[in-house]
């Protein structure tokens, strides 16, 4: 890329500074504090830094960090690719990854969902990739609503190409107003969300279409499909389509994703990264096998090891998210549920009844975490059985060794991380 000009150098430069005091001094991977200090010194920083390159931006309410290293995986194989591997979504997060990789030609962003107009404004990002939207601890559905108009407005008389889930009518919505959009049908589970048309408020049918299906492709008639009963708001003709293991390309060749990451959530972030990876010209025959090289994302999916039990760590920090670590989870193994209410987290647990519990019945279920009296009702009301245990620790020594799932949301996964040692 072009040289940066002296000012913003020496903020890039002070900005790394900061973020390897703050990693030598144990304070995190520096990622915020770097960036934070550079935008300081240099406000226009994150456009200066992101000129000159080709600029993926990911956004979702689930899946964002995973997506963003399985398209920064794909994106390898044509080099460098500086990218937010830790999650750190905002704005002093996005500078660090670029600071710390000048003259990488490819970026690729995790956004978090409410500032992606303003990422997308200062990067003039080139790519984008929206995955779903849904209720995030204690937000409603109005106002997951309120930030996919956001996203419209931020997307209208922009020339970036979109690459979203056409089988989440809110993400539909969002980035119908991109003048190019390719549209993945890459699933949705969790629909609760998703019962209103957002264009009127009618109602969504997601089958029956009252025309008998005619005209409409194997794909469209999938129950996936949806459509409004009192406008025309519906969903688009998708240009790929993932069903179970198998991706449709545009051409109408199957691939077989055989990843290596779990369950059908993550098939369907291989779907988005495969559609991103062949927008900047790289096709499925070259990308997937980059694909499948992932095994685990920081913070996320990961296994760690004590006492000859493996726990495999899953990240679930809202409804949507529970039904995704359900669908990992292995039925005939011991789970260990635990649920903390900090911060990051969302000091309300009321969203824990949105959740259905019952897909636990028969299994041993372990409940821990700061929350787990909130958790525990709301199994006892589901029917689950459950032992309630007063940490972590007890829970596993409970159990013989062997494999476990842990199921955790956002502070309990990384108190559990960093008690067990990272293990990524
Ligand atoms: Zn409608």
């Amino acid at each position: 890329m072009s040289q940066l000009p002296l000012r913003a150098q020496l903020a890039s430069a002070l900005g790394r500074t900061a973020a390897t005091l703050s990693r030598a001094t144990g304070r995190g991977d520096g990622s915020v504090i770097g960036g934070r200090v550079g935008l300081m010194l240099e406000p226009d920083l994150l456009r200066k830094l992101a000129a000159d390159r080709k600029l993926v931006l990911v956004s979702a309410t689930n899946g964002k960090t995973t997506t963003t290293r399985l398209i920064t995986s794909a994106l390898q194989e044509f080099g460098d690719v500086a990218t937010n591997a830790f999650g750190a979504n905002m704005p002093a997060g996005h500078v660090s990854a670029l600071a710390s990789n000048k003259d990488a030609p490819y970026g690729v962003l995790e956004v978090d969902e409410k500032y992606l107009p303003e990422v997308l404004d200062t990067t003039d990002a080139g790519i984008l990739c929206l995955m779903n939207l849904s209720r995030d601890q204690m937000d409603r559905a109005a106002e997951i609503w309120l930030l996919a108009q956001k996203w419209r407005r931020a997307l209208a008389g922009r020339p970036v190409h979109v690459i979203a889930n056409c089988d989440d009518p809110l993400v539909t919505w969002g980035a119908s107003t991109a003048a190019r959009v390719t549209w993945v049908a890459a699933g949705q589970r969790w629909r609760e969300d998703s019962w209103c048309c957002p264009e009127c408020g009618g109602p969504l049918d997601r089958s029956g279409f009252g025309n008998g299906g005619q005209g409409l492709t194997a794909a469209q008639m999938a129950d996936t499909n949806w459509a409004c009963r009192e406008c025309t708001f519906r969903r688009p003709e998708p240009n790929w389509v993932l069903d179970g293991e198998y991706v449709t390309d545009p051409r109408g060749q199957h691939w077989r994703l055989d990843i290596q990451l779990p369950g059908q959530a993550n098939r369907a972030n291989a779907a988005m990264a495969l559609a991103v990876a062949e927008t900047l010209g790289l096709d499925p025959a070259r990308a997937l096998p980059r694909l499948r090289t992932v095994t685990s994302v920081a913070g996320r999916y990961t296994t760690v090891e004590r006492d000859g039990r493996s726990l495999r760590l899953l990240l679930a920090k809202n409804p949507a998210g529970w039904l995704e670590a359900f669908d990992v989870a292995d039925p005939a193994l011991p789970i260990i549920l635990s649920v903390n209410a900090q911060g990051p987290d969302g000091r309300d647990t009321s969203w824990l009844w949105d959740v259905d519990y019952r897909i636990l019945r028969g299994r041993p279920v372990l409940v821990t975490g700061e929350r787990r009296l909130d958790l525990a009702l709301r199994l006892t009301v589901a029917g689950v059985p459950f032992q309630l245990c007063d940490s972590f620790e007890q829970a596993v020594g409970l159990l013989a060794p062997g494999k476990i799932d842990v199921i955790a949301n956002y502070t309990a996964f990384q108190q559990i991380r960093a008690e067990f040692g990272r293990a990524v």
